[in-house]
């Protein structure tokens, strides 16, 4: 069985101690690539030094909402450089982020649509973080959803039916992470059905919100299979056939390597 883990914080404090036996585990356990995701401009670099290292990682650069703020002159630049990079894949992480008061949400609004103006003249999906903001996101990505379908993907997925339907009308795919897991959320593993197989995504978000039976732990890249058995069994597949429509997706939506 092959696994994509297609959001990790790989260059995040918590794996500096031990980042080798983490991305040993994840490969040994059938994870075949990893997205190294990024949230600011050293993060980014961050990011493409690990990838540059490790043949199944390949890099995500941008600017996470709640770091916007703090964007020194010449990280927007640097981000546009990066981008250019061979294993970058994506843009982001972007989006926006109502629960925490980190960034003014004009500066969060300003640097979402950046991101998704240059995952389109890269051709590069973009990488959505939403917390307490759907309606901000969906309204951005109305907008910029033209004729063509947008490319990219509303990760660590637990919004509403209406923030879905508006996903996957402008050609979002969805990404769940560990929360699909927990007892409680039920109604997210029910809505996820109406989701099309060809959209359907999975990632850790490592090192956060680890999956059941890891929950309070340290997450890491080679627990994505729960969430992918947790998809599964929502949409009455096997493993096995999760775990290759979810790969396949990541595949072609990241332009990963057969
Ligand atoms: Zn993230």
């Amino acid at each position: 069985m092959q696994f994509v883990d297609t959001h990790a914080h790989l260059d995040e404090d918590a794996f500096s101690e031990d980042i080798g036996e983490v991305i040993a585990r994840a490969i040994e356990s059938g994870v075949i690539s990893m997205v190294a995701v990024a949230t600011t401009a050293s993060s980014s670099r961050a990011t493409i030094e690990i990838a540059a290292r490790v043949p199944n990682v390949f890099a995500s650069v941008g600017i996470h909402p709640n770091y916007a703020a703090q964007a020194k002159p010449g990280d927007w630049e640097l981000i546009e450089e990066l981008a250019a990079s061979p294993k970058v894949v994506a843009i982001g992480e972007t989006g926006l982020d109502r629960y925490w008061d980190h960034t003014p949400f004009e500066i969060q609004l300003d640097y979402f649509r950046r991101q998704i103006e240059l995952a389109r003249t890269r051709s590069l999906p973009f990488i959505v973080h939403c917390r307490e903001a759907e309606p901000d996101v969906v309204a951005v990505l109305r907008e910029a959803a033209g004729t063509e379908a947008l490319k990219g993907v509303l990760h660590s997925f637990c919004g509403s039916e209406a923030t879905l339907d508006v996903a996957l009308e402008v050609g979002l795919h969805i990404s769940f992470a560990g929360m699909l897991t927990f007892k409680k959320n039920e109604p997210l593993r029910q809505l996820s059905k109406k989701i099309p197989l060809d959209r359907l995504l999975v990632e850790t978000d490592s090192p956060y919100l680890a999956p059941l039976p890891h929950r309070g732990k340290r997450n890491e890249p080679s627990f994505v299979r729960h969430t992918a058995d947790s998809l599964a069994e929502a949409h009455g597949k096997s493993l096995e056939e999760m775990a290759a429509i979810t790969t396949a997706n990541a595949k072609r939506l990241f332009g990963l390597p057969e």
